[in-house]
């Protein structure tokens, strides 16, 4: 006979290690494996949905004698960096969630509902160091100028993430969680696992996309906006033209095309330049002498289109000293 602890809980849980291996949870209903989270081998017996950012392996995990059991009424438990020191066999969740790098061993799956594994490229995983974490329900976290990255694991969280001037990663691991990106000139490397996440970017911001596995999630970008390449607007371009003839050269959106005449691109940004040759009295043109033809360019082909350059708050504080 062995000392094998059983404990019952209810609510959510998170498995700070400690506990004897192997572990055996049976029945959670949300399962969260987060980075480098299981030293050993992680099994999974019927559970419903599984997202992972892992493939499963072939091996056949086997666990031997059961150290621990966790069971009893678990909604979410969540397994942290080192949370088990072992292996890990996981009966009867509803949806398990394997971040990047989570499972050192093997991961063997079994009578799963359906699994979600979907890596699309190769990038390497892994700063490691975060700069912020949002974990578990209803969580809101703001950062701004991250270094490394930024992760949300759970349900109906939110997270800012401003002035990102670095490349970073960002996992979102959960159920309809919200995360919005604004900066500049930089990457993001997204880890996207469950259903009804969305993330949005600004523009400028490049996404690359690593693992994107479940369902109903959105990855937007807002368009460049047309103003971002406009230098000289009409009003502009007509003021201090009080009295006599004179031409002048603006820009203004091109609404009705969703093609550049230009570069031949689909874009978002068209407008259109214009001269005209006008005789003005105070700020408006009276006389046409000549319309002049238009040309036009879109956040593709433009000089302008770029990111305002801003300066982030700390680099402000470097330039000012
Ligand atoms: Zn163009």
């Amino acid at each position: 006979m062995s000392n094998a602890q059983a404990h019952s809980l209810t609510g959510d849980i998170t498995l700070n290690g400690g506990e004897e291996t192997p572990i055996s949870v049976v029945d959670a209903e949300n399962v969260h494996l987060r980075r480098k989270s299981v030293t050993g081998s992680l099994k999974l017996v019927n559970p419903e949905y599984v997202f992972s950012c892992q493939r499963p392996t072939e091996q056949t995990v086997q666990p031997g004698e059961t150290e621990t059991t966790v069971s009893g009424s678990i909604e979410d438990i969540y397994i942290p960096h080192d949370g088990v020191d072992g292996t890990v066999v996981i009966d009867g969740a509803q949806d398990v969630y394997i971040e990047p790098n989570a499972i050192s061993g093997d991961i063997e799956i079994v009578g799963e509902e359906q699994l979600f594994y979907n890596q699309l490229t190769d990038s390497p995983y892994g700063y490691g160091a975060y700069d912020a974490h949002g974990l578990g329900w209803k969580r809101s976290v703001s950062v701004s100028d991250p270094k490394h990255g930024v992760s949300v694991t759970g349900g109906r969280s939110t997270a800012e993430i401003t002035d990102v001037t670095t490349d970073i990663e960002l996992i979102v691991s959960g159920w309809d969680n919200t995360v919005d990106i604004t900066g500049r000139t930089a990457t993001v490397t997204v880890y996207l696992l469950g259903s009804q996440n969305t993330v949005t970017t600004s523009p400028y911001i490049d996404i690359e996309i690593d693992t994107r596995a479940g369902v109903e999630n959105t990855i937007e970008q807002e368009p460049v906006p047309a103003s971002d390449i406009i230098d000289t607007t009409r009003e502009e371009a007509y003021a201090g033209h009080l009295l006599g003839r004179d031409t002048v050269t603006f820009q203004e959106p091109a609404t009705d095309k969703d093609y550049c005449p230009n570069c031949g691109a689909n874009a978002n940004a068209v407008v259109t330049r214009r001269q005209e040759d006008a005789f003005f009295v105070t700020n408006s043109p009276i006389y046409r002498f000549d319309a002049g033809g238009s040309s036009y360019e879109c956040e593709n082909c433009s000089l302008n289109a770029g990111p305002e350059v801003r300066l982030s708050e700390e680099e402000r504080k470097q330039v000012l000293g």
